[in-house]
């Protein structure tokens, strides 16, 4: 039956797949007995699942090629074994005749027994067997929960897979992707948690808070889902789908609209230009931030390059990487960010500290480079090697005080000098800036703004501070609001002191490539934008309706405005 969850548009774009759930079956468990009447047809539909377990293992094995063909083979072999075996097959009928347990109950009941039996066994080998256990198991409890139709279980086969999951680290959504995940539900996350940002990166569809997904969505159900309008459906209807055909032809016809801005200035109806620079986490960002016209990377988020990894990238692979980044943007400046490892971020790098009762207000950023020098050291040699290769500036995250960037700008200076005398060529100058994310630092921006050349503002940390809302924490989202009126007093002052101080200012968070907030943040005197190259052109197609003048005249009463609701009022007016 088909029936539609909503949550939130994380990343855009449409999938249609089959449901896989992180959460394994065994774990919905249907604990009523049976009646009599119903313990023949409970054990014809166990009979069923087991048969389609088999088969489906006998598919997987026709399906293997490779150097690994072997090896999971005999694996795949094993689990047939096990599904054939009926000491496990008759203890679960057994269950179910006698004990009147319902099949995925007794199944669940015989995996305990059995697991029981392999940890008492000494030999750690066969201890670590107890996997196949569970892997089988499932994989009949995932059988016996599929209620989909003939005609859905054909079209389920030719199509894809989407996780359905509580949460999903960043850290693994690069091998979900490369694993040909379509699309991701989670039931909790927010829109600006680092997965979010990086499942955008990525192009991946995601819907987060869909609160529902986990207790409602099966394995192997299809699902339709719009990373768009954050919606779901389950079972789609042949409509559904045609009307999933028709939004994708729209977004192609959308796309080709906007391509046509590709190569356009991004410039307000009065003559104001506005710079539009492109957050980037991989080659794909670089490769698209050049090809939509966007005036250099803002935001090089060098975390990605530490996750999903046990030990750390050394110097040369950073530089590497840094270096191809700046080849990338043939000239154009690119902003390289420091280390901000810590909070949702932490990874089996070991550099977390894992701890923290509360690792967003912990050693995190700055914090963490300036107590592990030697890895800051590497960092920042490997950036001064790429600006031999073009204009590159380095940023530093979550920055509290002065002092923090004066020991940065010490360590980066010996490391231009240590590798200028090894006879590297690096730049001659290479400017040195801040995340203004903490309401510490835009409060007293002021006294801080001479140890920067310049400054980026983190709008997903800064409205995470300000309110005292966690980014991550998806019961919060209501309260996460960057209209609040102490967000955007932080905005109007911090963007004020860089102008007054002469220091570039950009905003790279998530407010920068939301078009609802483009007017908004021009008439609080923002120029410079840095956003996910995704986003550049539909920025640009605002900007250039825009009139600044007009706009930077309601910069008064949007500072007034006390409330959400008349700070919406006034937007509204803006507009007209
Ligand atoms: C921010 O906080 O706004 C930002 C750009 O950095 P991140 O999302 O990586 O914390
Ligand atoms: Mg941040």
């Amino acid at each position: 039956m088909r029936f539609v969850l909503t949550g939130g548009g994380a990343s855009r774009g449409m999938a249609l797949g089959r449901a896989r759930l992180e959460h394994p079956s065994r774990y919905l468990i249907d604990e009523r007995p049976l009646g009599e009447a119903d313990v023949e047809a409970e054990i014809e539909r166990l009979r069923r699942a087991i048969a389609a377990a088999r088969d489906e293992l006998q598919v997987l094995r026709e399906k293997l090629h490779g150097t690994m063909a072997r090896e999971v083979a005999e694996f795949i072999d094993a689990h047939s074994l096990m599904l054939a075996d009926r000491e496990l097959t008759t203890g679960v009928y057994d269950l179910i005749r006698i004990g009147r347990y319902r099949a995925s109950a007794a199944l669940k009941m015989q995996r305990d027994r059995l697991v029981a039996v392999f940890e008492a066994m000494d030999d750690p080998y066969l201890r670590s067997r107890k996997e196949d256990v569970d892997h089988v198991i499932a994989r009949v409890q995932a059988g016996l929960m599929r209620e989909s139709s003939t005609e859905e279980r054909k079209l389920a086969s030719r199509v894809g897979e989407i996780l359905v999951s509580d949460t999903v680290a960043p850290s693994e959504l690069v091998p979900l992707a490369e694993h040909g995940v379509l699309g991701v539900v989670l039931s909790s996350g927010s829109l600006v948690s680092h997965s979010a940002i990086l499942a955008r990166s990525l192009h991946l569809p995601m819907i987060v808070a869909a609160h529902a997904a986990l207790a409602h969505i099966q394995d192997d159900d299809l699902v339709l889902i719009d990373g768009e309008y954050g919606e779901v459906v389950v079972h789609p209807t042949a409509q559904d789908i045609a009307r999933y055909r028709s939004r994708q032809r729209e977004a192609v016809q959308q796309g080709k609209r906007l391509a046509l801005l590709a190569n356009v200035a991004t410039c307000t109806r009065d003559g104001v230009p506005i710079a539009l620079y492109a957050n980037a986490e991989s080659p794909a960002d670089v490769a698209q931030a050049r090809a939509l016209g966007a005036e250099g990377i803002g935001l090089y988020r060098t975390e990605f390059l530490f996750l999903q990894r046990r030990e750390l990238p050394g110097e040369e692979e950073q530089f590497l990487a840094y270096r191809d980044l700046v080849l990338g943007m043939g000239g154009l400046p690119v902003t390289i960010r420091t280390l901000d490892l810590g909070a949702d971020k932490a990874d089996s790098s070991g550099l977390v500290l894992d701890d923290e009762e509360n690792p967003a207000l912990g050693v995190r950023g700055v914090r963490l480079s300036l107590r592990q020098p030697q890895l800051l050291t590497i960092q920042l040699r490997a950036i001064l090697r790429a600006s031999g290769y073009g204009p590159v500036r380095v940023l530093v995250p979550m920055v509290t005080a002065a002092e923090e960037m004066i020991s940065v700008r010490r360590m980066l200076h010996e490391c231009a000098r240590d590798l200028r005398s090894a006879g590297h060529e690096i730049a001659d100058q290479f400017e040195l800036g801040a995340m203004i994310e903490v309401p510490a630092a835009a409060i007293a921006l002021s006294g801080m703004i001479r140890t920067l050349d310049f400054i980026a503002i983190g709008t997903n940390d800064l409205v995470q501070y300000t309110l005292a809302v966690d980014r991550n924490n998806d019961q919060l989202a209501n309260l996460y609001d960057p209209l609040h009126p102490a967000v955007l007093k932080l905005l109007a002052h911090t963007i004020a002191v860089a102008q007054r101080a002469k220091r570039r200012v950009k905003l790279c968070g998530e407010m920068a490539g939301d078009k609802r907030y483009t007017a908004l943040l021009i008439a609080l005197g923002l120029t410079d934008f840095s956003m996910h190259p995704g986003q550049l052109l539909e920025v640009r197609e605002t900007v250039n309706t825009l009139d600044r003048a007009a706009l930077r005249a309601h910069a008064p009463a949007l500072l007034r405005a006390p409330t959400r609701e008349r700070i919406q009022r006034v937007l509204e007016r803006m507009r007209t």
